[in-house]
């Protein structure tokens, strides 16, 4: 599968966008929370521009027995813990850095509905034009930068040394 390679400079302007989207929506954010790992610097960026504060969730995924892709939880909020309690009735935004198949993200919008919060929205940079794994509860509000085509991304902070060749360089823009 080729590959696109982002620079920090569109990842900058891939939020702008992202916070520019969620700011004229009707969903005001008052929790982020994010999804270890390639969630975390989008997060920490949208916070520049939606100054509210940052939780996170951290997942891997591996293939089971059958070879199908799964998802294990590494670190959540759990029910009763101050974080449960400060997100409880609160709107909520998910924030990861890609769409891919979407398995993450139903993964752990599902989680945070059990926390009862008030509304939730997920926000991520890149939304890949590809069958998903299923659909958003009607009530998420949905939010990308970029719809993308079937290709892997590599983002800035997984550079490799292709990375410092120029002319290796894709840029979206
Ligand atoms: P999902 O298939 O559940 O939507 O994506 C799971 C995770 O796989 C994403 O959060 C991301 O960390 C990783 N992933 C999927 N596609 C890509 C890609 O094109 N580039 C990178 N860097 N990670 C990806």
């Amino acid at each position: 599968m080729s590959k696109v390679y982002i620079t920090y400079e569109n990842v900058h302007k891939y939020v702008l966008e992202l916070a520019t989207k969620i700011s004229l929506s009707e969903f005001t954010p008052d929790y982020i929370i994010t999804i270890g790992t390639g969630g975390f610097i989008p997060a920490r960026l949208l916070k520049n521009i939606i100054d509210i504060p940052i939780m996170c969730i951290n997942v891997s995924h591996y293939n089971g027995e059958t070879l199908e892709r799964k998802i294990k939880t590494i670190q959540s909020i759990h029910k009763n813990s101050p974080e449960h309690e400060a997100i409880r009735n609160k709107n909520v935004l998910i924030v990861d850095e890609l769409d891919d198949t979407r398995s993450t993200l139903l993964h752990v919008v599902d989680l945070i509905l059990n926390l009862e919060p008030n509304e939730v929205g997920v926000g991520v940079l890149h939304n890949k034009i590809k069958n998903k794994m299923g659909e958003f509860p009607e009530s998420i509000h949905y939010f990308y930068s970029r719809l993308i085509p079937d290709k892997w991304i590599v983002y800035p902070w997984e550079e490799t040394e292709q990375l410092k060749q120029k002319n290796t360089l894709l840029y979206y823009h």
